[in-house]
């Protein structure tokens, strides 16, 4: 989804709010499974130099639980603000004289792919502003009991008939003999 923002990249002092009702089939291709559309609302104002966007997102998305695998639906809100140099080739160039006129943001470089010679590209900021949001290791609960080592269930659904793991009693051959060398050593001392 590209917006077409060439009216207010030439009107500064300009807003123009845009409400966001997004079904993007290219987000899913990015790996990222939408549950429902995605809503929202973007402020967008000429400042002279930059192209503001200011708003919040809200994206029901479908994340995989790390412990259990199951998919579930994850509601993701997040306030969304990004700006856009509406003259990179001015500020780029030369003006070496003006210099406090160049009040250019650190962090000026990225956004140059979303937005382009007044075409913001929608997908690219929803994608990127959701990949930011979504938790690195997703959880279906807090309290998620996740999957049994042995056989594979899932505990969440119930117990699976595997005798509980007790790794008190149930010693290798190898921690036999270290048990054995610690008993040793603390008779020694003793
Ligand atoms: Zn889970
Ligand atoms: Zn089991």
């Amino acid at each position: 989804m590209k917006l077409d923002l060439s009216e207010i990249a030439h009107s500064i002092g300009m807003h123009y709010t845009y409400e966001v009702d997004e079904d993007d089939s290219e987000l899913e291709s990015s790996g990222i499974s939408l549950q429902e559309h995605v809503r929202g609302s973007l402020e967008f104002s000429n400042t002279g130099q930059l192209l503001l966007a200011r708003g919040w997102l809200r994206a029901t998305v479908r994340l995989e639980c790390v412990r259990c695998l199951t998919s579930f639906p994850s509601l993701q809100e997040f306030a969304v603000e990004e700006q856009f140099a509406l003259h990179p080739e001015r500020m780029a160039g030369g003006a070496h004289e003006n210099e406090e006129d160049l009040f250019l943001p650190d962090d000026m470089e990225g956004p140059e792919c979303l937005y382009q010679e007044g075409i913001l590209d929608l997908t690219e900021l929803i994608r990127q502003n959701l990949l930011v949001n979504i938790p690195f290791a997703p959880l279906c609960s807090e309290d998620c009991a996740g999957l049994c080592p042995r056989c594979g269930k899932n505990r969440n659904e119930g117990p699976c008939g595997c005798p509980e793991e007790d790794p008190g009693q149930r010693l290798s051959p190898l921690g036999e003999l270290l048990s054995l060398l610690k008993d040793e050593d603390t008779d020694g001392r003793g």
